[in-house]
Formats: structure tokens, C-alpha cells, sequence
């Protein structure tokens, strides 16, 4: 849960407003489109100067219609602050500048960032559960009894911020839908996960009772956004339910265990639940580059140290636990 739980919620959240907003409805705007894709489109592509290397990477080359929009928007932009008044919404996103074809160049960074955390945590505790504690004797597998749930769970977060990182550089249909589901994906098996270990179900036959009609729904949810509707109202109930109801249960487990490290449970519940007020509170990017979502962003990174630390714990902790019960 924690960190990347409540990040996947918000990703769920970041599409609601996707529709006309208060910029693109301007006329001043719509005519600059219109005139654009007119007269500065060259080939279907905006006609850039400069040498080879500030020229977009031909994956994220953008096609007339998009580049007429982005330079109309910072055209109406210049004048919004000539004028005096702050900036607007345009097509539901906030006038960001490219940087080498990239349209949120910090949030892809620090997606990238959360991607390098996420691997981190999941490679030491890997090295953790194979080279430092001790194993079975017989099967040479770990004592602990979550070792493959949590090592899927380190897998399914680390390609959602791949997906985070790709769908911040290049906002496309392809794009958000890939960032949606594995958004819902990671969210549907962290709850899976929150569910098996704060009631400690170690026996297998029980364990696919709690994953299979969970994994039937977010399934079933996944298609529906891809195959039938990118529903952004319906998705974000979807995501708020999974994620307040693993919140949730990480919290009354906190309350009751005698867990050596549940300040850490603790902590991320409660960093997370500060750094949702980012998400909540939605500001226009400073200078064209760093907006809340960014810094929502920035903020799970120190949180999945602390939620890989906590996991770790957890592992050493039962490992100990079980040795102690062998003898
Ligand atoms: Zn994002």
C-alpha cells in the first residue's frame, strides 16, 4: 500500500478534467489554432530550427495539430501575463513548457526517480531475503511467508512509473491508457496484498479465496477502460475505494499489532496522506515547469524508501520469528 498505492489513486484522479476548461474555450485561442494549423505546419510537422539535438526524438514527435495547440497556448499564455492574470487550464492541463519534446519534463525526472527508488528497495530486499537471512534447509527458499508477494508487488510498481514517465512525456490516448492500467493494476494487487497480510493468510487455498474475485474485478475494470470507455468519473471511484479500503486496513493493523516497526506504517500513512493534499490542491506549474502533480511526484520518492524499509522489517522480523519456532 502506501506509497505507490495512494500515487496510482491519484494517477486515477489526474484525468477528470480532461474536457473543454477555462483556456482552450478562449477565442483569441481558437482562432490562433485555427490560423496555425493553416499556415505553420510544414508537412503536417511545425517547421524547427536549430541544430539536430534540440529537434524532438522522433518517438515523441508531435504532430500539427498538437504543436499548433502548444504554441498557441504559450502565445496566449504571454499575453495572460502581460495582463496581468494567472495562468489556465487548457484541454484540463496546465500550460507546461517542453523540454526536448518532453511535456512535463519534471514529472517524467522524477518518475524516473521513483522508478530508480522502487528498484532499490526491491533489489535489497531481495539481497536481503536470498543472501542475508537465513533459508529453509530443505528448499532453500525464505522463511518469510510474503517473499513473492511483495517481490510481484516491487515489479507492478516499478512498470507503473515506467508508464508514469511515459505518459508525462507524451500525453496520447496509448499513453494514458497504458498509464491507467497499471495504475489500476498495482492498486487491485496492493490491496490483494494489504488484505493477505494484515490477516496473515499464509495458507494457499485461502490466498486464491481473497485474489481471485479481486482479480476478476480489476480485470474486468482494466478492459472496460481500454476496450470500452476511459471513464475518468468511474475509474476514480474505483481507485479511491481500493485505496481507502487498504489505507484503511494498514491503519487498524497498526493500531492493533505489536509490530516492531509499525511507526513506519505510521509514517507513510500519515506522509502520504500530507502529500495528497498536493493532489487535492492543484497549482498551475511555476515558471511552466513545476506544478502540484509534480511535486506529488517528488514526494513518494522518500516514501518508498521508508515503505521498502518498513517491508524489509517485516521480513527480518517473521524470519526471526520462524527460526526461533524451528528450535
Ligand atoms: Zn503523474
Amino acid at each position: 500500500m502506501g506509497i505507490r498505492l495512494v500515487v496510482a489513486l491519484l494517477s486515477c484522479l489526474v484525468g477528470v478534467l480532461i474536457e473543454a476548461s477555462a483556456g482552450d474555450s478562449h477565442p483569441r485561442y481558437q482562432v490562433c489554432v485555427e490560423q496555425c494549423k493553416e499556415t505553420g505546419c510544414v508537412k503536417d510537422k511545425l517547421a524547427v530550427d536549430g541544430p539536430w539535438y534540440v529537434q524532438e526524438p522522433l518517438y515523441l514527435q508531435w504532430d500539427c495539430q498538437s504543436n499548433c495547440r502548444y504554441h498557441c497556448m504559450l502565445k496566449t499564455e504571454n499575453e495572460r501575463e502581460v495582463l496581468g492574470t494567472g495562468p489556465v487550464k487548457y484541454h484540463g492541463k496546465w500550460p507546461f513548457k517542453r523540454v526536448l519534446g518532453i511535456q512535463e519534463p519534471v514529472s517524467v525526472a522524477f518518475s524516473l526517480l521513483n522508478l530508480a527508488m522502487q528498484f532499490h528497495g526491491w533489489l535489497s530486499f531481495f539481497i536481503l531475503l536470498y543472501h542475508k537471512l537465513p533459508l529453509r534447509p530443505q528448499t532453500r527458499k525464505p522463511y518469510y511467508e510474503y517473499a513473492g508477494l511483495w517481490l510481484m508487488y516491487g515489479f507492478l510498481a516499478m512498470n507503473s512509473w515506467v508508464w508514469s514517465a511515459v505518459f508525462h512525456s507524451r500525453d496520447v490516448d496509448l499513453t494514458e491508457k497504458l498509464d491507467y492500467s497499471s495504475a489500476v493494476a498495482l492498486l487491485g494487487y496492493s490491496l490483494i496484498l494489504a488484505i493477505l497480510r494484515t490477516f496473515n493468510v499464509r495458507d494457499e487455498a485461502a490466498r486464491v479465496m481473497v485474489a481471485a474475485p479481486l482479480i476478476a474485478f480489476v480485470t474486468t475494470h482494466i478492459l472496460y477502460l481500454n476496450l470500452f470507455k476511459l471513464d475518468y468519473g468511474l475509474n476514480m471511484i474505483v481507485c479511491v475505494a481500493m485505496g481507502i479500503a487498504q489505507l484503511l486496513l494498514w491503519v487498524v493493523w497498526a493500531g492493533v499489532t505489536r509490530h516492531p516497526s509499525k511507526w513506519k506504517l505510521w509514517a507513510v500513512v500519515l506522509a502520504t496522506s500530507l502529500a495528497m493534499l498536493l493532489e487535492i490542491y492543484d497549482f498551475p506549474p511555476y515558471k511552466g515547469y513545476v506544478d502540484a502533480h509534480a511535486l506529488w511526484h517528488a514526494t513518494t520518492i522518500p516514501i518508498t524508501y521508508l515503505w521498502w524499509s518498513f517491508i524489509k522489517d517485516d521480513a527480518k522480523f517473521r524470519t526471526t520469528d520462524s527460526v526461533k519456532k524451528v528450535k
